[in-house]
C-alpha cells in the first residue's frame, strides 16, 4: 500500500503556497506518496485563491480537506495558533478515518501548527514541522528557549546575535514584534511553538545546502540537542497560475524591453503607511524606472486615494495593480530585472529561482533576518539606507531603485543571483544537497 502523509497547513498564502509545493513533490511519480492536505480555505478573493481553484491547482493524487470552519479570517500570529488547537477534534477524526483504510506514515504540520503534534502522538504517526523560512530562522528559534533561560534582558536591548554557521549577526530589532515584549502573550507563543518544534521527529525546511552551507553542515549533524533537519527546497510555485491574469501584469510586461522593469510587493500581507506609499510612489517616478507595483487596498479607487494626486496618469514608466498580481510569472518574465520586496521567505526563493536581484525591504515577522541575510551574508539584494522606523524618503528610494537597476551594485548582485540560482536549481536535481535530504527523510519513515 502506498505510504499516507497529512499535511497540515496554516491559513494565509505564505503558508498555503510552499506546503501545496510540499504536496506536489511528495506526490510526484518517483516519489509515490499519497498525499491528504487539511488547510483552512483560502480566501485571498482578489486572488482567485478559491476553494475550488485551490483543488484544481492540485495534482489529482493529493487530496484537499477543508477545516469545517466559518470563523473570519485573521491570519495574526495568536490567532493561528488557537484557530489550529480547534481544529485538533476535526484533525483526529480525519487521521482515525484515512487510517483505517491507508498506510497514514507523517504528519507535517507547518510550525505555525505545531500543536498538531498531540494528535500525532496519540494515534502514533510520526511528527514532521515544516518550516517555510531560512536556517537562520530556524536557528533563532531554535536557541530561543535557551536565551529565554540564561537571560532576562530584552532581545531590543542586546547589542548583537549570532548563532554557529550564521553568514550575518542579527540585531534583538531584527527578530520582530513577537520577541520585543518578553511579557507579551505573542512571546510566550514563540517560546512554545520553539518548544514543540524541538519535540518534532524532524524538520523540513525550505531552504538549501548551498544557500547556508555553514549552518547547513551544524544542523544536519545528529545532535541531541534538536530533531533532524532536512533542507528539501528550493519549494517554490511550479505550475502556472491558472487564474486569468485580470491585473494586466503580463500584457504590460510583455511590452518592455528585456530586464528594464522593476517588480515592487509587499507579499500577501504587507501593507504601508499612506505617507511611506506617498514617499515610494515620489521615489520610483524620480528614479525613471520601469516598475510594476502591486499595492494592498480594498479597491482600485481606494487604491488611487493613497497614490500622490495625478501619479497615475502622469506615470509613462510603471504599471499600478490593485492587490494581487501573478508573482512566479511576473518574476520569470524576461522583462523584469529588479524586485522591490518585503523578504516573506517565499518571494526570496521565487526570487532566486528567476535570478532577479531584490531591494530588501523588510517589513515583519522574520524578514529583518532574511534582509541581513540577502544583502550582508549572501550578496543579493541592496538596502535603502535609513534610520529603523522611519519613513524612507524618496530620494533614498530614487538611489536605490537607479542602483539596483543600472548600477554597479546591481550588477553584482544579478551576478551573485545567477550563482545562487544555478545552486538552487541543482540542490534539487537527482542527486543535488535537496534530493538527498528528502531521500534520508523518506527512510526515516517509510519501512
Ligand atoms: N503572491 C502572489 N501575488 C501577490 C502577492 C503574493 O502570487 O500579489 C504570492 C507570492 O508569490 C508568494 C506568496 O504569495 O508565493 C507570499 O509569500 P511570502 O512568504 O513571500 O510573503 P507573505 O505573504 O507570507 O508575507
Amino acid at each position: 500500500m502506498r505510504p499516507h502523509v497529512v499535511l497540515f497547513a496554516s491559513p494565509g498564502m505564505g503558508h498555503l503556497i510552499p506546503m501545496t509545493e510540499l504536496a506536489r513533490m511528495l506526490a510526484s511519480p518517483h516519489r509515490n506518496f499519497a498525499v491528504t492536505i487539511i488547510t483552512k480555505a483560502p480566501t485571498l478573493s482578489s486572488s482567485g485563491n478559491d476553494k475550488e481553484s485551490f483543488r484544481s491547482s492540485l495534482p489529482s493524487s493529493v487530496n484537499a480537506v477543508f477545516l469545517p470552519t466559518t470563523d473570519p479570517y485573521d491570519n495574526s500570529f495568536t490567532q493561528v495558533f488557537l484557530s489550529a488547537l480547534s481544529s485538533l477534534p476535526f484533525l483526529r477524526e480525519t487521521i482515525r478515518s484515512l487510517k483505517s483504510s491507508t498506510r497514514v506514515v507523517a504528519l507535517i504540520a507547518d510550525f505555525l501548527s505545531v500543536d498538531t503534534s498531540d494528535v500525532a502522538r496519540e494515534l502514533d504517526v510520526p511528527f514532521f514541522v515544516f518550516g517555510p523560512f531560512n536556517l537562520m530562522a530556524l536557528s533563532f528559534l531554535l536557541h530561543s528557549p535557551a536565551i529565554d533561560r540564561e537571560t532576562t534582558m530584552e532581545f531590543h536591548d542586546m547589542p548583537v546575535i549570532k548563532f554557529p554557521g550564521w553568514c550575518t549577526e542579527i540585531h534583538g530589532i531584527d527578530l520582530g514584534a513577537t520577541y520585543q515584549d518578553r511579557k507579551s502573550e505573542s512571546y510566550r507563543l514563540s517560546l512554545h511553538m520553539a518548544n514543540q518544534i524541538l519535540k518534532a521527529d524532524g524538520i523540513l525546511c525550505n531552504s538549501f545546502y548551498e544557500l547556508e552551507p555553514g549552518l547547513a553542515s551544524i544542523l544536519k549533524d545528529k545532535d541531541p540537542n534538536h530533531p533532524p533537519v532536512y533542507t528539501i527546497g528550493p519549494l517554490v510555485r511550479s505550475v502556472p497560475n491558472q487564474q486569468v491574469d485580470s491585473s494586466g501584469s503580463i500584457d504590460w510586461l510583455n511590452n518592455r524591453p528585456n530586464g528594464s522593469v522593476l517588480f515592487v510587493s509587499f507579499g500577501s500581507e504587507g501593507i504601508l503607511s499612506s505617507e511611506q506609499i506617498s514617499e515610494l510612489a515620489w521615489g520610483l517616478e524620480l528614479s525613471r524606472q520601469h516598475f510594476l507595483w502591486v499595492i494592498r487596498s480594498p479597491n482600485k479607487s481606494s487604491m488611487t486615494k493613497l497614490l500622490p494626486e495625478g501619479f497615475i496618469e502622469r506615470n509613462t514608466t510603471g504599471l499600478v495593480v490593485q492587490s494581487w498580481a501573478p508573482q512566479t510569472e511576473i518574476l520569470g518574465h524576461k522583462s523584469t530585472g529588479g524586485f522591490l520586496t518585503h523578504c516573506g521567505w517565499n518571494s526570496v526563493l521565487e526570487s532566486i529561482m528567476n535570478a532577479v536581484p531584490m531591494i530588501a525591504w523588510p517589513l515583519f515577522a522574520e524578514q529583518r533576518i532574511n534582509a541581513k541575510m540577502l544583502v550582508n551574508g549572501i550578496g543579493v539584494a541592496l538596502r535603502p539606507e535609513v534610520q529603523d522606523g522611519s519613513v524612507v524618503p524618496r530620494d533614498v528610494i530614487a538611489r536605490v531603485v537607479k542602483e539596483l537597476m543600472q548600477g554597479e551594485g546591481g550588477r553584482d548582485a544579478r551576478k551573485k543571483m545567477l550563482e545562487v540560482k544555478a545552486a538552487g536549481a541543482k540542490a534539487l536535481s537527482e542527486d543535488g544537497s535537496s534530493f538527498k535530504k528528502f531521500s534520508e527523510w523518506k527512510k526515516s519513515i517509510v519501512i
